[in-house]
């Protein structure tokens, strides 16, 4: 059995080999635990059918448990010091490919088209860098990529905002953007001793499985996310000056949006964070039939 890469002394053997020195720019902190690497890919439920794709395999460290549990691998590195390295850590798999490019660059349908073809079902795994985070998630599920599901490695307090239910600090725009496509769990919290160099936040793994269907029908999806947006904008403020602010100024727009509110039993008093992902479609679909 071949030595894990992200055992501390490995890592630390096969940085000083290449003579690799990070770059925080990119997010680089690695990990260097195999029980959270394995406890990752248990969470997503990688088997012999599934096709995974990875956003910065780094060394290797998850790439490599991926590998030895699923039935393909793509990852997208961005740092193209990282190419050769990998091609030496990850030689004892066949099954893995990387890609030297920006995730948020890269035509990810394109690769899943030419690659997964013959798997059963395809997640995205991944330690992601923690400066992108938010971007990366959006677009992969903005773009209604094919995917079972997500679990990635995140800042624990960006996990708590995706995760928030109403009525909490944490709930905002991205709870309910990312709520709208999948179910989403806090699986783990992982301490910053597991990594190299140690992040200066504390961590956590999130699941993100995606929905059949978006948790509600909403007429107009990107106008949906404006009013969720402008609703967030001034969170001390009540719904009801958000969107005043937002749908332009003028007393009379003002009574229209007070008796949109109302026929759709919303009081204007209540401020963003406690309306559910219902109500906002309820609101969002109201006020496109009213000001469109
Ligand atoms: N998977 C490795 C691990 O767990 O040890 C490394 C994870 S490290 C947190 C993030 C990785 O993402 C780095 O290898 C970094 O170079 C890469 N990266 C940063 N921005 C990226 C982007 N936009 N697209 C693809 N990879 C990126």
């Amino acid at each position: 059995m071949i030595k894990d890469i992200a055992t501390p002394v490995r890592t630390k053997a096969i940085l000083e080999k290449y003579g690799f020195s990070f770059k925080k720019s990119l997010g680089q902190n690695f990990l260097i635990e195999p029980n959270v690497l394995s406890r990752i890919v248990d969470h997503a439920e990688v088997t012999e059918s599934t096709g995974v794709i990875e956003i910065g395999p780094g060394i290797g460290a998850l790439t490599e448990h991926l590998a030895r549990r699923a039935k393909k691998v793509v990852a997208f590195e961005i740092d193209q010091r990282l190419i050769p390295i990998l091609k030496d850590t990850l030689s004892p798999y066949e099954n893995v490919t990387i890609i030297n490019e920006d995730v948020l660059e890269a035509d990810v349908s394109k690769a899943i088209t030419e690659h997964f073809s013959d798997c059963e079902e395809i997640m995205v795994v991944a330690n992601l860098p923690y400066y992108v985070t938010t971007p990366i998630i959006m677009k992969l599920l903005e773009e209604k990529l094919p995917l079972k599901g997500i679990v990635v490695m995140l800042q624990k307090e960006v996990a708590d905002r995706i995760a928030a239910k109403p009525s909490t600090k944490e709930y905002g725009s991205l709870s309910i953007a990312v709520q709208y496509y999948t179910e989403a769990k806090t699986v783990m919290t992982v301490p910053k001793t597991v990594f190299v160099p140690q992040p200066n936040v504390d961590s956590a793994i999130i699941r993100l499985l995606v929905r059949e269907e978006p948790i509600v029908a909403v007429k107009n999806e990107s106008f949906f996310f404006e009013i969720v947006r402008a609703s967030f904008a001034q969170r001390r403020k009540t719904i009801l000056n958000n969107l005043v602010h937002f749908l332009a100024n003028g007393k009379e727009l003002k009574q229209n949006i007070e008796e949109t509110l109302t026929s759709v039993e919303i009081d204007g008093r209540r401020r963003g964070e406690s309306l559910s992902i219902a109500e906002f479609a309820r609101l969002s679909d109201a006020l496109y039939e009213a000001f469109s």
